[in-house]
Order: structure tokens, then sequence, then C-alpha cells
């Protein structure tokens, strides 16, 4: 492999970040080289160069197609310090001799020795245990699971992570599998500024979570803001965007947002304000009856009033009216649910009865009125070329991914016959074939970092408690993981395996995430040589295949030799990029030449469009049907209705599609969006025992667990604490800066407290992806909130949960 580009003299060198944040290489770094080093970070300037407020000097259609300056937040800007960071992971490691896993002991080995020794375990452990004894904790892994299909073993799971309710639903309620087709997420900034007339936000602050460059999709809100245009945001926390961005703050309280649904569909049904002709012609009358018949309470005797959500959600009847009122009269409303709303027990139907209140108002499909299912136009423009055909192996993907803990601990109670293999199945989410429970052996974990070596860590990243992920890693027989810096999961490995950062060391065409629109493709040129022996993540694995007998041309069919690996690489990236080219030629549109996109000539996917985009223009505008068996918007699903479907492998619709994130077993699932009180929610018979709900909402300055650790943009720039509302701190003696201990049946978390006013009482927050840095026993010293994550048993469709219930007490023990 050659060392390659952009050493020496000083110069300024555009690229993407590509955090998973939300914007997801939206926004543009202007990295200053020097020697060879990333000295310095400025916003993007290729637009409106040197104006301060953009919206000042261009017109009404410039700020529709986006002619923005795509300029990063705080931690794109920093991001560069962390290629330099001491806990870089330089060269692969095996973990010493006779050392603990968790101690975090290593020795520096060739990357031979690494693969060598990677393959072998590979080898030995499918020999004794079979086929499905190899596993991938956290988020399914295509490129291991490629790895598998030419090896012939392996298993994977399956679900990811944000919006998984909302893709399952998507596919009961509109036929369409939520990760094939992407008219699911509609509704951009852009759509919202030219159309909307009021903006209704539930469960997000656009001032932290990245929508747009940055806060882009914040700024927007903004714009709507000062045009005279009212601002609603509802949400347990008195956020800074309820603060600066909103005319109304509603608090609620957290995981009843579906009660206040319900209720809002109540009132538009009691006073003939829904939608009659679009329910008519969209939507299936027979559930569309049966869901009218329960928001009026004609199938269940209890009529969703106003009054029934108040008693639910703590937000006043009188409320709720005048909001319904107003999304009644000021047409269209942007309404937004985000994510947040079904990261909890039971957000598969949360999801659901927002996405019928959408229907009842007309409102799919149509111009201003805010993303059905979830936010964000993607245009679906194929950027990356094929690997070249998968092998014939198709690796089962077997439990949900966020419970692979459980899916590998429940195994001994099964073999001793403590539980039964269906109620393991429900537990686990399983998704295959019922049959392979007796030959499921998990004894090899392979973390591989996927295509994002930076993503994350799978001990903080909201799955089950972080001390049950330790339990079963430390089941396993051999561990690998592979990552760019020492994580609280790298320390549990066996075999470590240092990854290129693929935005700053790394030549990568990425299509932006689009989340709040502002769709782009941008290019990142390997701005500096990646340090020590750190390895491409792809030529990671195609070594890999190798040493297990594959072909690597095989694996990747660009590879040659490692000598010519930049080029093989850039090879491929600019096939990739023909893709692009092509799907724009259709349309009649030039795009820049490969040439001029890779020195740094992005496309604005919006800048080429005539309107902003809008979702089930298909369905809505040119009349096709919608892929469920009537044609039409489903609020009842037959196929839940019917128990006989339960408990077989996977699941397919009418069309033989499988079912997007359905199951085996889907629990508690209803045919019907009904509200039931959530497992771990305010309402649950364990508030007794543990009082608090806490939530783990994203953080100002972290992406996931990326940037824990980056010192400019902590401490002093952001305290990570335990916010604690002032009246649950004073009950308990607890002043701001004491150390706190929480607790609850999944684990312990010690930390210091912030007390503050912006929190209803009965709430706690501990923002996620901090540390999991447990003692002997298990308590968490870091502040990891999946520490106390777990528990829930009923719903494993609904992704990540980032609340359960908690107590806090003051800690009286020596702080580490
Ligand atoms: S918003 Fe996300 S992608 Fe943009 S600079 Fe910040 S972290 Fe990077």
């Amino acid at each position: 492999m050659t060392k390659k580009i952009n050493n020496g003299a000083d110069k300024a060198v555009y690229t993407t970040c590509r955090c998973n944040c939300g914007s997801n290489s939206q926004c543009i770094l202007k990295a200053h080289v020097r020697d060879g080093v990333v000295v310095a970070v400025e916003p993007d300037d290729r637009y409106n160069t040197g104006v301060g407020r953009e919206d000042e000097v261009l017109s009404e259609r410039d700020l529709i197609k986006t002619h923005l300056q795509r300029r990063p937040c705080t931690k794109g800007l920093v991001f560069h310090k962390y290629m330099y960071h001491p806990d870089r992971i330089l060269y692969p490691l095996k973990r010493t001799p006779n050392s603990r896993r968790g101690e975090g002991k290593y020795t520096r080995i060739s990357w031979d020795e690494a693969l060598t020794t990677i393959a072998g375990n590979m080898q030995a452990i499918r020999q004794k245990y079979g086929r499905y004894s190899i596993i991938t904790p956290y988020m399914p892994n295509g490129t291991v699971e490629r790895l598998f299909s030419f090896w012939g073993a392996g298993v994977d799971s399956w679900g990811w992570c944000s919006y998984d309710a909302s893709r399952m639903m998507a596919h009961i309620v509109a036929g369409e599998r939520g990760w094939d087709y992407h008219e699911y997420m509609s509704g951009s900034a852009a759509d919202m500024l030219a159309n909307s007339k009021m903006i209704v936000i539930w469960g997000y602050d656009p001032t932290v979570g990245s929508s747009g460059p940055a806060h882009q999709l914040g700024w927007f809100i903004k714009l709507c803001r000062e045009r005279g245009r009212p601002v609603i945001i509802i949400d347990p926390r008195y956020s800074v965007g309820a603060e600066i961005l909103a005319d109304q703050w509603i608090p609620i309280k957290p995981g009843t947002d579906h009660a206040m649904f319900l209720a809002l569909a109540y009132q538009l049904f009691k006073n003939e304000q829904w939608n009659k002709q679009f329910v008519e012609k969209y939507v299936e009358p027979d559930g569309f009856a049966k869901w009218k018949n329960y928001v009026l309470g004609k199938s269940d005797s209890t009529p969703k009033t106003p009054e029934f959500a108040e008693k639910i959600c703590a937000v006043p009847a009188e409320t709720i009216r005048a909001l319904a009122e107003l999304i009644a009269t000021v047409k269209p409303a942007w309404l937004l649910a985000h994510w947040s709303l079904s990261r909890k027990s039971r957000g598969e139907s949360t999801v659901r009865a927002f996405a019928a209140l959408q229907a009842m108002m007309g409102y799919w499909g149509t111009p201003g009125a805010g993303p059905p299912l979830i936010i964000g136009p993607r245009r679906n423009i194929p950027v990356n070329a094929s690997w070249g055909p998968p092998g014939d192996y198709e690796a089962p993907k077997m439990y949900r991914s966020h419970y692979w803990a459980q899916a590998v601990l429940l195994l001994d109670q099964v073999r001793s016959g403590e539980l039964s293999e269906a109620e393991y199945m429900r537990r686990t989410g399983w998704r295959t074939d019922p049959s392979l429970v007796k030959d499921f052996h998990p004894k090899m974990l392979f973390w591989g970092g996927g295509n994002k070596p930076h993503a994350s860590d799978h001990v903080v990243t909201a799955c089950e408690s972080a001390n049950t992920q330790v339990k079963a890693m430390l089941k396993m027989d051999f561990i690998v993981t592979m990552h760019s810096i020492m994580t609280a999961s790298t320390r549990y490995a066996d075999v470590i395996l240092p990854a290129q950062d693929w935005m700053w060391e790394e030549k990568n065409v990425f299509q932006s995430g689009a989340y709040g629109g502002f769709e782009c493709i941008n290019y990142c040129p390997g701005v500096v040589d990646p340090p020590g022996e750190v390895r491409p993540w792809v030529w990671v694995y195609t070594k890999l295949a190798e040493k297990l007998g594959i072909d690597p041309k095989k694996f990747f069919k660009y590879y040659t030799t490692d000598e010519n690996w930049d080029q093989d690489w850039e090879r491929y990236q600019k096939e990739g990029y023909h893709g692009v080219v092509d799907y724009y030629k259709k349309r009649n549109i030039v795009v820049p030449s490969w040439e001029e996109f890779s020195q740094g000539k992005f496309i604005n996917c919006d800048e080429l469009d005539e309107k902003p985009f809008t979702g089930w223009d298909a369905q809505i505008k040119d009349g096709k049907p919608f892929k469920t068996k009537s044609g039409k918007i489903e609020f009842y699903s037959d196929y839940i209705a019917d128990q006989t479907n339960r408990g077989t492998g996977q699941h397919r619709d009418h069309t033989g599609r499988v079912y997007e994130n359905l199951p085996a077993d889907w629990g508690e699932l209803t045919p019907l969006a009904v509200y039931e009180n959530a497992v771990r929610g305010m309402d649950d018979p364990m508030v007794k025992k543990y009082p608090l709900m806490m939530l783990a909402p994203h953080a100002r300055y972290r992406v996931h667990y990326l940037f824990w650790d980056h010192h400019w943009l902590k401490d002093h720039i952001y305290r990570h604490r335990v916010w604690l509302s002032a009246t649950d701190a004073n009950a308990r003696g607890i002043k701001d800066d004491d150390p706190v201990k929480v607790h609850n049946d999944q684990g312990t978390v010690v930390m210091p407290a912030y007390v503050t006013t912006r929190l209803m009482p009965g709430l706690i927050v501990i923002h996620h992806g901090g540390k999991f840095l447990p003692d002997e026993s298990g308590v968490d010293f870091g502040g990891s909130p999946s520490t106390l994550l777990g528990g829930d048993v009923k719903s494993c469709i609904t992704p990540a949960k980032a609340a359960n219930l908690v107590q806090v007490e003051k800690y009286q023990g020596n702080q580490k």
C-alpha cells in the first residue's frame, strides 16, 4: 500500500463530515493541512462567500433550493483533533496473556498475526460449535455478512436503530419496506419553508439533533417563525429549541405522546374537522372505521377525549383542544413526530397512531404537511458500485440486534428447560426458522465497526444494559473488534483491528443521509495519511477473506494487489460516481465530471429539482395504489390480527416480500394502534420502587459515543451530568454537582448532578453515549445511560429504547 496525498505544503482541502449524527456528510469542512497534519478547520465557504446572514441576500428560490453554505457544527470543526487522540488505536493489538477481558491490557502485533489469529479462531470455533456460532452484536453488519456468505457460516442480527418502528410501520400501514422505499422519508426543510403555515414538533430539539448541515433545519424553523408562522414544541424538557425557536412549549410526560395523538384525533372527529375526501380516496375503509370507533370510544367504551389524555400525558385538556383547533384551521401544519417518540416500549404503536392522525388530516403527500413517517427526502441515488455478487450462504438474521446479549445469555435457560424455545424467540425477537434455535451456539463475537469505524460502541449505544452485555461477552471464546479508538467495548476484545478514518484518511463519495432535506453528494478526498499501521476497513475484510481461503477478488472485485490498493479503491469510488452521473443523465441533467467532483465540486440535489421533495407523490399525486393488500393506507393490520401467523419464521406480505422488522412472535403488537401504558413507563407499577423516568437523549457535543473523550468538547464546554429537576433534587437533599447514585434493576451509575428547572418533575436526563466505566461490581462511574436501560421484554420491534424507570439518591461512597 502506498502512502498518499496532500503531505507537505500548506493547503486547504474541502471534505465532508461523515459523523453518524443525522446530518451524515451534509456538512462541508475546509481543512487546512500543514506537513501532512490537519491544523485547522473552517466552515464551508463555497456559497455566499463573506455573507453573515445568508437569508438577507438570497431570493426565496435560492432558499428553497438550499443555495446555502453547508456549515458544520462544533463537533465537525474540531473532529480532526480526534485523529491525533492519545487513545487512537495505531496497530493491531492482542489481549496481553493472562490479562482479563475489560482490563484493557494489549500488546502490539503484526497485521499478519492479527488476521491469522482471527481466521484460526473462526475456523476452530466453527469446527467445534457448528455453523451458527459466530455472531455480531448490535446492528447488522453487511460486510461481515458478505464475508460469511463466502465462508458458509456465521450469524447476523436484524434491526438497526433510530427509526425501526417507523420502518415496520411503513410496511404495515403503507405496504412499503421502509428500508427500500425512500419516499417514506418525506418532508424537507425547503418544503416546510415554502408551504407550511404552522410547525408542531414532538420530541425533538432542532438545536441539538442534526438535520441538515449542522442545525440548518432549526434555522429554517427560525425563518418560518420570522415569517409569522407559529412554532409549537412538545417535549418533557424545556429544551434550547423550545426556548429560542418556539412560540409555545408544551411539556408532556415522556412516553405518552400516543395518548395525545388520540385526543387530537378525537377532537378532529368530534368537530368534523378531518379530511373526508382524502380518507375516502386513500384510506382502507374498514380499518378506518375501527380506528374511528376506537378513538370515539364506541368499541371500548372509553372515548379518547382530551380529559382521557390529560390523565395520561399531563397536558391540560384545554391545551389539547386548542392545539386540535389550530391543526384543523391553520393548514397545512408541518407536523413532526420525531424518532424519540418510538424509543420506548410500544413505540411501534405510537408511530402508527401518528401516521393515522396525519392521514385523517389528508397530510400524506401534501406539500408543507410534514412527514407522516419520518423526515428526510431520499432520492435513492446510487453512489456505491457493487463489490461483486455475494457467496451462496445467507447468514440468518436470528435475533433483534439490540438483544444480542439476551440471545446469548438466555440460551442456558432454554437448554436447561427453564425457558421454552417459544418464549426465548419472543424475548430475543427471533426472526428466522424456529428449528435453528437448537443449533445456535454463540461462541465468537465479531464487532466489525462495519463501514463506520468511528460510528459507535455497542456497550453504550442503547442496547440492553451494559452489564448484561459484559456478561454475554465474557461467555465468548473469542472476540474481535475493529475501531479507531479505545472504547468501552474494545477493552473486552481479544484482538483489536485499527480502522482508518473514512472522512479524513480515505477517499470516499458520500451521499448525505438527507434528514431534514438538504440532500447532497460530497467527496472526501483523503485529506491526510493514516497514522501508525492503520488500514482501510475494506482492505481488512478483504485480507481476512483471503486468510479464510476466499478469493479476495471475489470478496472485493476491485482488489488487485496490496500495492495497488489506493488505485483499486479510487477505481471503485469512480465507478460508484458513474451511477450518480447516470441517474442525472436520465433526467437530462449534467452533473460535474469525476475530475471536477473529486476536486471538490459537490452536488446539491435540491438545486437540481424544480420543487422541494414531497413523499408519496406516486400514490397521492399520480394515483398509483399503495402496495398494501387493499391498495390503500391501512390503519388496521389483518396480518397482525390473524394469530395463526404468529410464531412462524419470517413473515411475508401478500406480495411475498419479507415484512420489515417483524419478528416471528411480535409480542404485544396490536392490529390497531391502541394506547397501552408503556412497560417501565410512568404508569407502570414499578414506579413505586423506581419513581423517576430517565431519558437518554442525544448530547449536544457527542455523536453517540464519538467525542466522549474529545478534550475540546468536554468539561468546561460540556458537563456530563445527571439532569435532575429542582423539585426532585430538593426532595432528596441533592445540590448541584453533588455525586448521586442512579439505579434500577439493570444497573447503577454514579455521577454528579446538574439541578435544573428545565425538566418536568419526575424526569431525569442522562445524555446518550457516556462511557461505561465500571468498577469490579459493575457500578458505572463513567455515566452511560445504557447501564440503566433494558428489562422490557414486551416489545422488541421498537428501536433501542432510550427510557427507563430509576431511583436517584445522594451517593455516599468514594468517587472513583
Ligand atoms: S452536524 Fe454532524 S455531520 Fe455536520 S459537522 Fe456536525 S457532527 Fe459533522
